[in-house]
């Protein structure tokens, strides 16, 4: 197995636009490629999506492309130094008042905060790591003491944890920015800040099918609401940078695996993500917690796991993407991945598709070494199913649609080739080993398992089950 069954998210920005800085990314190992629509404009997302199409086409293959959604996320206004230090125990303002802050106040302009607030309720400032004490507020203004603090500047963030603010998931700006989004074709968008379902629901309402949803877990609020909330959307992604200011610290490595679980069980994709290789944003080589970090998600059997900073304005961004690429590689050779991906108890569902992509994963077993998982399948759905096993196979998926083949680039060992409408049983075989020879999956005396539908056309039909070798 010559390639990487956990796939690589990595985020675009200043230190990778553009074709040459794309390819880089590419070549390295990326397969899902993020746009922050917390930086860049229109105009540059615009530029870089039409890259990497060509640069899929150009090495025939397919790239998902994230849409990362900014939501609400809270920010103090400006100051007239750009900055100040708050020291223990001062009393500290903020306030409706459009004008520059100083040491003693600065402007929060999202009234739903003051509509929520209780005296001795703490705020959390640049990610956590300033905090203030609510001492009185009225509907316009709060005065605070500060717990923690520190050097505040222009813009910061605000976290608010334990309250549901009320507030949609979707702001104007993000409206804007789905609708572009989705005209351009984006394959997932994600949202951040969702707290409840209905969160999902109302972004729903406007994406349809036109992309798959990704829920960004970084809120208490919608831990409590999990399973409906898994239900609702197309994934999730466990968000480690809100979420470690917003809930303890040391509680995220157990969140992180209580999501990963539950949405292999759900057969939707679930992607680890911030901080993982932190410190090649300044330098080469990560530090060993790093190393163990993009393990273990490996180890939980995460579809994907994402570069932020490190690529999008890191010094060294083929190298971040080079080392996951090393991690993965060596995790997926290790016994014990096996062992964990095997053992991990999958109840199948009473439908002939279940039943037959539970099956692949015996098949394997008394095999041992078959090749590749060939799967027919027009919407991704039995893709999708296939890859929630985990047998340690890659699969090759074949889709008369390109949306699927770009979409199903997230998905845990899959690869995806554009395909003709099959006519009739007897191309399925042939068409299938062909493909795989050509994409350099299959080899002659290599085993195949093969899943279609009869009848072709017809979307999450797969009733077949077919094992070949490559003459
Ligand atoms: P962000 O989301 O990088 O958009 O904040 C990820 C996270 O919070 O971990
Ligand atoms: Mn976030």
């Amino acid at each position: 197995m010559d390639r990487p069954l956990t796939k690589i998210v990595a985020t675009l920005g200043p230190s990778s636009s553009g074709k040459e800085n794309i390819r880089a990314l590419a070549a390295a190992g990326v397969s899902v490629f993020r746009l922050n629509f917390s930086h860049g404009t229109h105009e540059t997302h615009q530029e870089n999506l039409t890259f990497i199409r060509e640069i899929a086409k150009e090495n025939h293959t397919h790239y998902s492309i994230l849409a990362d959604m900014q939501g609400p996320k809270l920010r103090v206004g400006v100051f007239q130094n750009k900055s100040v230090t708050l020291v223990n125990g001062q009393s500290f303002r903020m306030d409706m008042s459009d004008t520059a802050g100083d040491e003693t106040r600065v402007s929060l302009m999202h009234p739903e905060i003051y509509a929520v607030l209780k005296e001795g309720m703490i705020l959390l400032l640049n990610d956590g790591q300033i905090q203030l004490s609510v001492k009185d507020f009225g509907k316009d203004y709060v005065n605070t003491t500060v717990l923690v603090g520190g050097v505040l500047s222009d813009h910061k963030g605000v976290n608010v944890p334990d309250v549901v603010l009320p507030i949609n998931a979707l702001t104007s700006k993000d409206i804007v920015d789905l609708n572009f989004a989705l005209e351009m074709g984006a394959d997932w968008i994600c949202l951040s800040f969702v707290q409840q379902p209905d969160d999902v629901r109302l972004a729903r309402k406007i994406v349809q099918e036109k992309a798959g949803i990704i829920v960004k877990i970084e809120k208490p609020a919608a831990l409590k609401h999990i399973d409906e909330i898994i239900g609702l959307c197309d994934g999730i992604m466990v968000a480690r940078g809100d979420l470690g200011v917003e809930c303890p610290l040391e509680s995220v490595p157990g969140i992180q695996r209580q999501l990963v679980e539950k949405c292999r069980l759900q057969g939707k994709p679930v992607i680890v993500a911030t901080q993982m290789l932190e410190s090649m944003i300044q330098a080469p080589v990560p530090t060993r917690a790093e190393v163990s970090d993009v393990a273990t998600a490996v180890f939980e059997g995460a579809d994907a796991v994402m570069l932020s900073a490190e690529t999008a304005a890191g010094k060294y961004p083929v190298q971040a993407v080079q080392m996951m690429r090393r991690i993965i590689m060596t995790v997926q050779k290790d016994p014990i991945y096996r062992h964990a991906m095997e053992s991990f108890s999958m109840p199948p569902d009473k439908t002939i598709a279940s039943a037959i992509t539970s099956s692949m994963k015996q098949i394997v077993k008394v095999l041992e070494k078959p090749a590749l998982i060939v799967t027919y399948s027009v919407s991704g759905k039995t893709t999708m199913r296939a890859a929630r096993e985990r047998v340690l196979v890659p699969i090759l998926n074949l889709t008369v649609d390109e949306k699927t083949a770009d979409k199903l680039a997230l998905i845990w060992g899959v690869c995806s080739v554009l395909t003709k409408q099959l006519q009739d049983m007897t191309q399925v075989t042939p068409i299938a080993i062909q493909e795989a020879v050509q994409s350099g999956l299959a080899k002659t005396n290599d085993e195949l398992i093969i899943t279609a539908g009869i009848p072709f056309a017809k979307q999450g039909n797969t009733n077949i089950l077919h094992v070949t070798k490559v003459e």
